[in-house]
C-alpha cells in the first residue's frame, strides 16, 4: 500500500496543484489562487514529510529554518514582482495576451504549456549550468548548495541574485519566443510546484517520470557532496536538456544523506547574503569539477 502510495503521490500532487491555479485562472483573483496552491501543496509536503520521509536524520533541525524563510520571501518577492503580478495585473506587463504572431494560440492550452515549458526550460537549464562552472556565479548559487538536509522549506533557499539569474535566463527566453501572458504564468506556476516537490523530503518513487521531470530522486543526487555527481542534474522542470547535453544522472544506488559543500558558509541570514561579494568567497567545488 506504502509503496503504491509513494509511486503516485507526486503526479497526485503535481495535478491537485495544477487543479486549483486552472481554477484560479478562471476567476476574478489568480493571484490569490497561485498563492493558496502554492501555501496547499507545501502544507502537504509538511505533514507528509513526518509520517513518510525519505531520510529521517533530514527531518532534524539544523539551525537555518529561519535563513532559509529569509531567502525564500527575498526570492518569491523577486519572482512576484518581476513576473507573476506583472502578467496577471496587465500593469507594466511584458508579454502581450496573445503572445507572437508564431505562437501557435489555437493549440489546446496544455499543449501550449508543454511548449511553455520546454522553451523555459532551456534558460532554466544553462542559467543553472553557468551557476555551477562559472566562479562568479557560484558564489551565490554555493548559498542553496550549502544545505545539510533536503526538505520543502529549503526549496527557496537561493541567493536573491541566483533567483534573478535564473528567471532573467528563462523568462529571456520565453519572452524572445513570444509566449503569452497566460503561458507564462502557468510556467512560473509549474516551476514553483517542480520546486517545493524536488526539495522534499518524502519517501516516492518516479519510474520513467526520473526521464521527463526534475524529480526529488534527481535532485538528491544534484546536492551530492561530490561534484561528479553533483554537477549534474540541471533541469529545473524537465529533463530533456540533461539528456540532450549529457548531464543527467541517476543510478540504482540511493543518494547520498550527508550532502552540502566542502566550503565555508555563514550561519545567518545576512551573512548569507554579503558571502559571494566577499572576495575570499569559495569556488572550489565549481572549479574543481569543470566540465
Ligand atoms: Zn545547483
Amino acid at each position: 500500500m506504502k509503496r503504491l502510495l509513494s509511486y503516485l503521490l507526486w503526479p497526485a500532487l503535481m495535478a491537485s496543484a495544477m487543479a486549483v491555479n486552472a481554477y484560479g485562472m478562471s476567476t476574478a483573483m489568480p493571484l490569490l489562487w497561485l498563492n493558496i496552491s502554492y501555501f496547499g501543496l507545501a502544507a502537504c509536503l509538511f505533514a507528509l514529510e513526518r509520517v513518510m520521509p525519505h531520510e529521517p536524520r533530514w527531518n532534524e533541525n539544523d539551525g537555518q529554518l529561519w535563513p532559509d524563510i529569509g531567502h525564500t520571501l527575498l526570492s518569491k518577492s523577486a519572482v512576484q514582482v518581476l513576473i507573476i503580478v506583472p502578467a496577471l495585473t496587465g500593469i507594466g506587463a511584458l508579454a502581450s495576451d496573445e503572445g507572437a504572431a508564431w505562437w501557435p494560440r489555437a493549440w489546446p492550452v496544455a499543449l501550449q504549456i508543454v511548449l511553455g515549458l520546454v522553451i523555459a526550460e532551456f534558460g532554466f537549464y544553462w542559467a543553472h549550468r553557468l551557476c555551477h562552472e562559472i566562479r562568479a556565479l557560484w558564489r551565490f548559487h554555493a548559498v542553496h548548495h550549502s544545505v545539510t538536509r533536503l526538505w520543502f522549506v529549503n526549496t527557496g533557499r537561493f541567493h536573491f541574485i541566483d533567483t534573478l539569474i535564473s528567471v532573467v535566463f528563462g523568462l529571456g527566453v520565453a519572452l524572445a519566443a513570444g509566449m503569452p501572458q497566460d503561458i507564462i504564468v502557468w510556467v512560473s506556476a509549474i516551476t514553483a510546484y517542480i520546486g517545493l516537490l524536488t526539495h522534499t523530503n518524502v519517501e516516492m518513487r518516479f519510474g520513467p517520470l526520473d526521464y521527463v521531470f526534475n524529480t526529488p530522486a534527481l535532485h538528491r543526487w544534484h546536492h551530492s557532496r561530490n561534484p561528479a555527481e553533483g554537477n549534474s542534474n540541471y533541469g529545473e522542470n524537465l529533463m530533456l536538456f540533461d539528456l540532450l547535453f549529457g548531464t543527467h544522472f541517476l543510478t540504482r544506488r540511493r543518494p547520498p544523506v550527508d550532502i552540502g559543500i566542502d566550503e565555508p558558509m555563514p550561519a545567518t541570514l545576512g551573512a548569507q547574503i554579503a558571502h559571494p561579494f566577499r572576495k575570499t568567497a569559495g569556488g572550489a567545488q565549481a572549479l574543481e569539477a569543470n566540465v
